[in-house]
């Protein structure tokens, strides 16, 4: 094979590979990728097999302190049979780069030159062999974002667990902000019962780890996605945005650090003026009239003035 000296040809590099796989069940190692491609150098190797396996092509073993590289499915080389043309292989390889961010189809024109028409049709031609496949942004929902076929889209193109087809579900982010609240509760009521007459042992029992919350949760099977330890950290902060919480950092014995959170009750009734919302807002540098966080929506708000 020629040594890769354009663009296109790390798509013709991505195919070989794939081809060779094929003809290697047991898997290729870094010798068998060499004899076989003499002339193409470590730095194009390397990139190509990266392509690939974050991609999602291709799976990685190590066997006996060498590399493996396995097709992941096994028809992916009638499927890459794919770029017929340069246009398809230039319009592939930017897809591919985009990972799983996707690129938008206006970006795509732009970096490949293509009148729209030409590149609505590659794209389609693409879909239609399952190599891309165009996903919704929560950013913006009209616009199609385009990246390779077997990849996870990024968490900036769904939104995480809060939204579901691009909408933010703020019925179910109410419902566990409820049920975390609830086991904050739990935990101080449980270490007052346990600890009568023992402040200091009953203040530090009442706190619990966001693990212990994400357990709990997980166990009452109230959400359809598989949520992290992660969301539910963000939903606690949300209920020490909300003055119902407190939250502090501990390490173990191992230095890892872990966080821990409480309910808590305000000691005295604030003044009105004091409850304002905007004192603790964490978005408050974005708050501005017409702004997508702004005086007018927040809910924040209108309870305080309502109040
Ligand atoms: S109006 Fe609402 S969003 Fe804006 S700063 Fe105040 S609390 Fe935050």
């Amino acid at each position: 094979m020629n040594n890769i000296d354009s663009d296109f040809s790390l798509v013709d590099l991505e195919k070989k590979i794939l081809t060779l796989c094929q003809s290697h069940p047991k898997g290729l190692t870094d010798s068998i990728l060499q004899d076989e491609m003499p002339n193409v150098n470590v730095e194009q190797r390397v990139s190509a097999l990266n392509r690939l396996l974050s991609a999602g092509n291709l799976d990685l073993f190590k066997s006996d302190s060498q590399l493996i590289y396995k097709l992941k499915d096994p028809d992916l080389v009638s499927k890459n049979a794919i770029c017929e043309n340069t246009q398809e292989k230039l319009v592939y390889q930017v897809i591919g780069d985009a990972g799983n961010k996707g690129i938008w189809s206006r970006d795509i024109r732009l970096k490949c030159n293509l009148q729209m028409t030409q590149l609505n049709k590659i794209l389609r031609n693409l879909e239609s062999k399952k190599l891309i496949k165009a996903v919704k942004s929560v950013t913006a929902s009209k616009k199609k974002l385009y990246m390779l076929f077997n990849l996870d889209p990024d968490i900036s193109v769904t939104g995480g667990a809060w939204y579901s087809d691009q909408d933010f579900e703020s019925e179910f982010v109410e419902v566990l902000n409820q049920q975390c609240y609830r086991c904050l509760v739990q935990k101080v009521e449980e270490s007052l019962n346990l600890c009568v007459n023992q402040p200091r042992i009953s203040l530090n029992n009442s706190f619990a780890s966001s693990e212990e919350v994400w357990k709990i949760i997980t166990n009452l099977k109230i959400s359809k996605v598989t949520l992290t330890v992660t969301d539910i950290e963000t939903i606690l902060n949300t209920l020490i945005y909300d003055g119902k919480a407190e939250m502090k950092i501990e390490s173990d014995p191992d230095g890892q650090e872990f966080k821990l959170y409480r309910a808590v009750k305000p000691i005295i009734d604030a003044s009105g003026l004091e409850k304002t919302p905007c004192g603790i807002c964490p978005v408050i540098d974005q708050c501005y009239e017409n702004g997508a966080i702004s005086p007018a929506t927040c809910i924040y708000m209108k309870e305080w003035l309502e109040s």
